[in-house]
């Protein structure tokens, strides 16, 4: 007995003289710890509020050949802060702070690897990422990460699965204890109250990481695949979030803090809008990509354009202009410059600038980057010679040309390569099918938005979004960046109306043939599921003459700061942007309706405003009566109250504009 108290106390005298590093956030609430153990292995721990988050959790990379992930000594460690103020030229909040403590230690091994480790912690989370200098070798390859998340408390989470080549999934709502893998990010809410999302922040010429749970409530990070790296690197940052309720991570600027400063010199030719497009009826299967029943043709965008220029709608998409994509896997030969016989490209460019509208092309790769890739420069500066300003892209199927993972290193290349390129040449670019968002678009703001989760498409033609879908993506996916979701369909029984056959030609059994939202819900939309491109997906016949799309008029795109109010994973959600002396609010609700008791508090004091609701009938519900809405005008200001019934499924718009 006596010899084991001695060894005690020798092991607590060593303690003593290895004393852990730490660094808290700016407000001391999060508490992140650094250790090496005995196998000179890098260790973190992250505390929050005096309480266990993330207990004793392994760092580092494996490389092949090399170990870079043990026999570590530290060599020095220092802490240091930053609080500054940054602008972007468009976002959810146009100004920024970016406030953190840094904790940096420096770390070599006996094959002379030199390793960074650089924590920062913000009051809503931290990240860290490795930096690696290994002099024995020019080139290597990283096998896969160490990095590992050791929850001390199981919590419910919201994820998709770890899928490295599609995000188009549903979410699943589990105990993090049964999750078997997961994308990021990654939410979580703890019996507690304390909520975290694990994501990423800055992927760049590296592969995506998904997350693996190998025990208990422990996940590991999995690389989807091999990394190519040069002797002297760096990865992009691991990243947790945290709030203390689920609208604080709606609000938490941390993954763009984590990315660099803008990369441009000019950013004036950068510019969010609202836009219409040929695209929903290819998906409801009235039209087509090409050949018959072909959607974008002269004439259709002549009226395309006409109607955006007559409903202060800045931006026109066609999606099937060029002669190349059929909505098939047997694609005939891509040409990205050239158009389909009915469609006259140099007239409806030309047409569109007439009229002050912004022509968006598309180019559908169908997966293959690499004819893509060898088209890109040539179809770019052809794009940039007709005075065409925006692009959206796609690379629909399964995975990348040739078997190449779509999260993979390959994949993170040439997305970003089409970035650069696109920005060279002054034109935004809308990515479908592309990377999950890690707040690039500080760095390159052309990149506007993205798909990367189960959009609008789904409700054409499979048992499309759930209801809940609408309340889970703000509190994840969107937690990672803008998403180019393509909400607004005002025809949610679409097949009644046109008089379509309830299973079309591409149709699966059980599809459900609507949209499983209310009307009032689809105009929320619009506010909650931020993008600076945002589109009114519907066709235009659903909104001529419609007085709910006053809305979608009066709406802007381009909003100066944002707040979510109140709201709950999967449940519920409020926000509200500002756009100059407009204020726009949308809430949203799963299928159980409830009222939401919103103060005004957000609008400037002493200013009164007309404030016009767009809100679910008394008698609406999603499965029985979704197109029951009312509009409503009061006049309100920043001490005014209002009480809003949503619908099951359903919501409310609001847009507040100074009197
Ligand atoms: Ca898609």
């Amino acid at each position: 007995m006596r010899k084991l108290v001695a060894i005690a106390a020798l092991l607590s005298l060593l303690a003593a003289c290895h004393p852990v590093m730490e660094v808290s956030s700016p407000d001391g609430r999060i508490l992140v710890q650094a250790d090496v153990d005995s196998d000179g292995q890098p260790l973190y721990a992250v505390e929050v509020d005096g309480l266990p988050l993330i207990g004793w959790s392994q760092l580092g990379l494996v490389a092949e050949g090399i170990d870079l992930s043990a026999g570590f000594r530290l060599l020095s460690s220092k802490v240091s802060q930053c609080d500054s103020l940054w602008h972007q030229p468009w976002g959810e909040n146009k100004e920024i702070r970016d406030a953190h403590r840094t904790l940096m230690l420096r770390l070599q091994n006996e094959a002379d690897v030199r390793l960074d480790i650089e924590f920062r912690v913000f009051d809503d989370g931290l990240g860290f990422r490795y930096t690696y200098e290994v002099p024995a070798l020019d080139s290597l390859t990283v096998r896969e990460e160490k990095t590992s998340f050791v929850f001390a408390d199981d919590a419910t989470s919201w994820s998709i699965p770890g899928d490295i080549n599609s995000y188009e999934h549903l979410y699943r709502k589990m105990p993090l204890s049964q999750l078997k893998d997961a994308n990021t990010p990654l939410t979580l809410r703890f019996s507690d109250t304390r909520y975290a999302s694990v994501h990423e922040a800055a992927i760049v010429d590296f592969p995506e990481m998904v997350l693996r749970r190998t025990d208990g409530t422990t996940l590991q990070a999995t690389l989807a695949s091999e990394a190519s790296v040069p002797q002297h690197f760096a990865t992009p940052w691991r990243t947790v979030q945290i709030a203390r309720n689920a609208v604080g991570l709606v609000n938490s600027s941390l993954i763009l803090n984590l990315n660099e400063p803008c990369a441009l010199a000019d950013v004036s030719w950068i510019k969010p809008m609202k836009y219409v497009g040929v695209w929903w009826g290819m998906h409801l299967g009235i039209e087509s990509w090409g050949g018959a029943h072909h959607g974008a043709t002269t004439e259709t965008a002549l009226r395309y354009i006409d109607f955006a220029a007559a409903n202060n709608i800045q931006g026109v998409l066609f999606e099937g202009w060029n002669d190349a994509w059929r909505g098939s896997d047997a694609l005939p030969d891509f040409d990205f410059t050239r158009a389909a016989p009915d469609f006259d490209v140099e007239r409806v460019v030309a047409y569109a600038r007439e009229k002050g509208i912004e022509y968006i092309s598309h180019n559908e790769t169908g997966g293959n980057f690499r004819r893509f890739e060898a088209q890109l420069e040539r179809s770019l500066d052809w794009a940039q010679t007709l005075g065409i300003h925006a692009l959206k892209t796609g690379y629909a199927g399964g995975g990348l040309y040739g078997g190449i993972a779509r999260h993979s290193q390959t994949g993170v290349r040439h997305f970003q390569k089409v970035i650069e390129e696109a920005a060279k040449r002054q034109i935004m670019v809308d990515a479908h099918e592309v990377i999950k968002p890690s707040g690039l678009r500080r760095t390159w703001p052309n990149f506007m938005t993205r798909e990367c989760a189960r959009g609008m498409e789904y409700n054409g033609w499979s048992a499309g979004n759930p209801p809940a879908h609408h309340e889970i993506l703000p509190y994840t996916r969107l937690l990672a960046g803008p998403m180019d979701y393509t909400p607004g369909v005002f025809d949610v029984l679409y097949c009644q109306i046109q008089g379509l056959p309830q299973v079309r030609s591409w149709g699966q059994p059980g599809t459900e043939c609507r949209v499983n939202t209310t009307l009032a819900k689809q105009i929320a939309n619009w506010v909650v599921l931020y993008s600076p491109m945002q589109m009114a997906c519907d066709l235009l016949d659903n909104y001529e003459g419609h007085p709910a799309f006053q809305f979608f008029r009066d709406f802007d795109a381009d909003c100066d700061a944002s707040e979510a109010l109140q709201g709950e994973v999967g449940e519920y959600i409020a926000v509200v942007r500002r756009a100059g002396d407009r204020f726009f609010y949308g809430a949203t609700t799963d299928e159980t309706p409830r009222t939401l008791t919103q103060p005004l508090s957000f609008l400037r004091p002493g200013v009164t405003y007309t404030a016009t609701l767009y809100a679910d009938a008394p008698d609406a519900d999603w499965q029985t009566n979704p197109y029951a809405y009312v509009i409503e005008q009061r006049t309100v200001t920043s001490n005014d109250t209002l009480t809003l019934p949503l619908a099951a499924s359903g919501g409310c718009a609001i847009s507040f504009l100074p009197l």
